[in-house]
């Protein structure tokens, strides 16, 4: 997983989108402008209860226990995941 691009390259085109950010594991500036703006835009949309449980919607200020319960899931889960990046797994 080394996405390293040469120095002397220009930046890839995918720096500054949303997908730079979340799927390339980005976080150079332009990428987390992009993903700021993706974010914000995505929480500035209305709740949408048939998505529920979900993500989007705890975005968006959707606090039902399902909701909730899929965030604090998630975040255990990234987590755990640090950790064990730490301990060099
Ligand atoms: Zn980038
Ligand atoms: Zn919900």
């Amino acid at each position: 997983m080394n996405e390293v691009a040469p120095a002397n390259t220009d930046r890839a085109h995918w720096h500054g989108t949303e997908n730079g950010y979340t799927n390339r594991g980005c976080h150079c500036q332009p990428c987390r402008d992009a993903h700021a703006g993706y974010t914000r835009e995505k929480r500035n949309q209305p709740i949408n209860p048939a998505l529920c449980p979900s993500l989007l919607n705890y975005l968006r200020r959707c606090r039902c226990d399902g909701c909730r319960e899929l965030h604090n899931r998630t975040r255990r889960e990234s987590d755990a995941r640090a950790r064990n990046k730490a301990a060099g797994r």
